[in-house]
């Protein structure tokens, strides 16, 4: 398929010192529209496109002040894409089997006009439309986002404390302005909602308990996700990941829970229901069971650079080919050509060695 690509354009979407850099030569593997598979037989299905860099929090594990202060240097508007390439993207990609988008970031209610982008995207037609927010304006965007064609929220929140919440946000947030969001959406009817509590050692693992009894019978989802080692400024320590066994351990002895089937194969998310009918929980352990066997998503970044892998350190640039005038058809080629050459698994292959290694930060390339 890259040989579809004229050579100005490969220069571009491969960077150089890539270690997932084409060779020369490669046989093609994919149609220009269909259904691609990379080099491991997965299936491109979920695209998660991050809308922008900013955040209006600064979560100690992910977008620490000290490296995110006010001299941060943000990507500036005119590099972000627009929302008409964001859409022609999405279409392309659907055509290659995407099934499923996430709008995330940053924080992607901080774009402006972003339920414009949602009806956009929903007017392609046939997606599954979810999004990603830490709620913080989730109150009064959630019946536009709805309107627009949003299907379903996923919120953030680490602790029901509400001076441990302000902690881990570290702008002083309150809980109870989250909490008031997330029965917004569901009111909306952006349900079932996900709640998603990262987990980390020393800091929030008390929370864990009181997490699970608020939102038991409450209809939302809560999720228990692991510490991961993304970006660099976090510093992370294999020894503050709480494994998500220990977590189900912690749950049980409390609230008996029994581990239900994935709703498809290759599910992020290891669901459990509440033994007495009270609902259902996940835990997503990157870090102590990998998932990359199944993983079928990839990433845009806000610049429009594509990802294979949450881990990765160098994007294929996609903008270069939108605003270098590329027709659909090359464009299309090119996503074929990247998918089809993925290898990617780094979290089967994660040590303290390969933590320490540079990788883009969350927030950039959209969690
Ligand atoms: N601002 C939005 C939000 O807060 O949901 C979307 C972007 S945020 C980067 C997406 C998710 O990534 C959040 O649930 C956040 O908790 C999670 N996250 C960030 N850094 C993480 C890390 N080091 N390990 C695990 N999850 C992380």
């Amino acid at each position: 398929m890259l040989s579809r690509l004229r050579k100005p354009e490969m220069a571009r979407i491969i960077p150089i010192g890539d270690a997932r850099m084409v060779p020369s030569g490669a046989a093609p593997r994919a149609a220009v529209a269909g259904s691609v598979a990379d080099t491991r037989g997965r299936r491109l299905r979920d695209l998660r496109i991050s809308v922008t860099d900013r955040c209006n929090f600064r979560c100690v594990y992910c977008m620490p002040k000290d490296a995110f202060g006010r001299d941060h240097p943000f990507l500036k508007h005119a590099d972000l894409l627009t929302f008409e390439e964001i859409a022609r993207l999405a279409r392309i990609f659907k055509d290659h089997g995407v099934e499923k988008l996430r709008l995330t970031g940053g924080e992607p209610l901080l774009r402006k006009n972003v339920e414009r982008l949602v009806e956009m995207l929903a007017g392609i037609g046939g997606l599954d439309l979810t999004l990603t927010t830490n709620g913080a304006l989730l109150a009064q965007k959630a019946r536009a986002l709805k309107a627009a064609g949003l299907n379903r929220v996923t919120v953030s929140l680490d602790a029901l404390d509400d001076r441990a919440f302000r902690a881990m946000n570290d702008v002083d947030f309150p809980v109870g302005s989250v909490l008031a969001a997330i029965d917004a959406a569901a009111e909306a009817g952006l349900a079932p909602i996900k709640i998603n509590m990262v987990v980390k050692r020393g800091m929030n693992e008390r929370e864990i308990l009181p997490m699970a009894r608020h939102f038991k019978r409450s209809g939302h989802i809560l999720r228990f996700i692991e510490y991961m080692d993304v970006g660099h400024t976090n510093g992370w320590r294999m020894d503050e990941v709480v494994p998500s066994a220990e977590v189900l351990r912690t749950i049980g002895a409390e609230l008996p829970i029994a581990p239900i089937d994935p709703n498809y194969p290759g599910e992020v998310a290891e669901r459990w229901r509440y033994a007495d009918g009270g609902g259902e929980i996940g835990v997503i352990s990157s870090v102590t069971r990998a998932f990359c066997r199944d993983c079928s998503r990839a990433r845009l970044s806000t610049e429009g650079r594509l990802y294979t892998c949450l881990f990765a350190t160098q994007g294929f640039d996609l903008r270069a080919l939108l605003r270098g005038g590329s027709d659909d058809e090359r464009i299309s080629g090119a996503i074929a050509a990247i998918w089809s050459q993925r290898g990617d698994r780094y979290s089967e292959i994660r040590s303290e060695h390969t933590a320490r290694l540079p990788k883009i930060e969350m927030s950039y390339i959209g969690g």
